[in-house]
């Protein structure tokens, strides 16, 4: 087994396939706070959810990171089908993170004069891209479509960004005045009412009319008096490549797990960005954003497991 030393804050271990487990020390929410697996049992649970990271079924779109398993997508109820559903998942579904990550970015693709404006620009957009297009997804009850505002609102100052960034990819001096901006002009979105117009409400009502072949219920128990709305998610898995089979993994492991995608958020920064600069800035735009709705969703101490390699350079991965 590899020795890693800890960063400060971070009970780090590695587990024997390399999958690091990191814990999340900027959680305020309440999600894991009852479900919280003890740390000596990380590792073995790292190595058991990977094996649910797979190639995708299907390259054209992505789902909500949201652990609680697919009730329906679109018309498929069938459980044997969607148990064979391995798909890339961004918070909130592909159109609502690329929007949030855009935003951010200040990127000069989108430009809204709101942020549902910049959602349905981006949205229709996806829809034009190369090989396809990337086809909107999203799911009933959503937290990262509800928290959209709050993100900004309750941002966590950069520097604990990128400390907790530092842990899963290397952040140097370009990426923390990146992640700065990304904080400024948050704030100065904010200031001017740039959030106020959206509600998840209305997202859901947006998928269901034009997307409605991939707009999911996940199953919610009939009693949510704890509050948590079926939410039991005991860790989250960041994948460097290939999706997730959220329903197998349920089915297997008997536990719900956060999931997201690495691919798919390089690819979009990639596809995206109109320079260098905006590419690198788009891709942490993604990961500030995955932190930020962390904190508000999340107790504090939630295990993040990855297998992303921390020696990668950012500056380096974009053309
Ligand atoms: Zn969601």
């Amino acid at each position: 087994m590899d020795i890693i030393s800890p960063l400060p804050g971070e009970r780090q271990s590695m587990t024997p396939s390399g999958i690091e487990v990191v814990e999340f020390n900027l959680g305020r929410g309440n999600i894991g706070a009852n479900t919280m697996l003890h740390s000596y049992e990380w590792t073995q649970y790292a190595e058991d959810i990977s094996e649910y990271n797979r190639p995708v079924t299907n390259p054209n779109t992505a789902r909500c990171i949201d652990g609680r398993p697919f009730a329906s997508i679109g018309p498929i109820t069938d459980p044997a089908q969607l148990e064979e559903q391995v798909l890339y998942q961004l918070p909130g579904g592909v159109g609502l993170a690329t929007t949030k990550a855009l935003v951010a970015a200040n990127a000069r693709v989108v430009q809204g004069k709101n942020f549902r404006d910049a959602y349905e620009i981006t949205s229709s957009l996806l829809l034009q891209l190369p090989g396809g297009g990337i086809i909107d997804a999203g799911h009933h009850a959503c937290g990262a479509s509800k928290f959209v505002k709050k993100t900004a609102e309750e941002a966590v100052r950069p520097s604990e960004v990128g400390e907790m960034l530092g842990a899963i990819m290397t952040i140097e001096g370009k990426e923390r005045a990146i992640l700065n901006e990304l904080f400024d002009h948050k704030k100065a979105l904010l200031e001017n009412g740039f959030y106020d117009e959206w509600d998840a409400a209305s997202h859901e009502h947006f998928l269901e009319e034009n997307f409605p072949d991939n707009f999911a219920r996940l199953r919610v128990p009939a009693d949510t008096s704890d509050g948590l709305d079926g939410h039991y998610e005991v860790g989250l898995f960041i994948a460097e490549n290939g999706g997730f089979a959220k329903n197998a993994a349920f089915e297997g492991t008997g536990k719900m797990t956060f999931a997201y995608s690495n691919e798919l958020a390089l690819k979009l920064a990639n596809t995206l960005g109109t320079s260098h600069e905006e590419r690198v800035k788009i891709y942490l735009a993604f990961y500030d954003d995955l932190v930020n709705l962390g904190g508000i969703m999340f107790a504090n101490g939630f295990p993040i497991m990855t297998d992303m390699k921390p020696a990668h350079s950012l500056q380096h991965m974009f053309n």
